[in-house]
């Protein structure tokens, strides 16, 4: 099933163009950041739902013309959660969270992907 979405040209992400191999939609992404979020200091938590409402308005810009279908609500969007953690990222730094947490979470999000357990479905 995930092959479908490797080998199908048009399922690539608007922002950075490559296709979307983890295809985790940007509302299940946020869910994921705010359970992160849970276990961190009231600052980090507010942060994380700032920056989550923020990049909800232009959410519309996210899943228009969308090809691919997340693998945990079966939603179209078109940002790779690559992207989209990376949105986040931005955000977290202009609200001048510490660069430890701040590391944490790039590592917890981009780096190592999202893991498996981790996917409601
Ligand atoms: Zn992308
Ligand atoms: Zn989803």
């Amino acid at each position: 099933m995930i092959q479908k979405y490797i080998t199908n040209p048009s399922s690539v992400c608007v922002i950075c163009s490559e296709a979307i191999t983890n295809p985790l939609c940007p509302s299940c992404l946020s869910r994921h950041i705010l359970v992160w979020a849970e276990d961190k200091d009231e600052r980090i938590k507010r942060v994380c739902k700032d920056a989550i409402k923020v990049l909800r308005q232009q959410s519309v810009r996210m899943t228009k013309n969308s090809s691919t279908t997340c693998i945990s609500c079966h939603r179209e969007h078109s940002v790779c959660p690559f992207c989209f953690t990376e949105a986040v990222v931005s955000y977290l730094r202009e609200s001048k969270l510490p660069d430890k947490d701040i590391e944490e979470f790039k590592e917890f999000f981009n780096y190592i992907g999202i893991p498996e357990h981790f996917i409601f479905h």
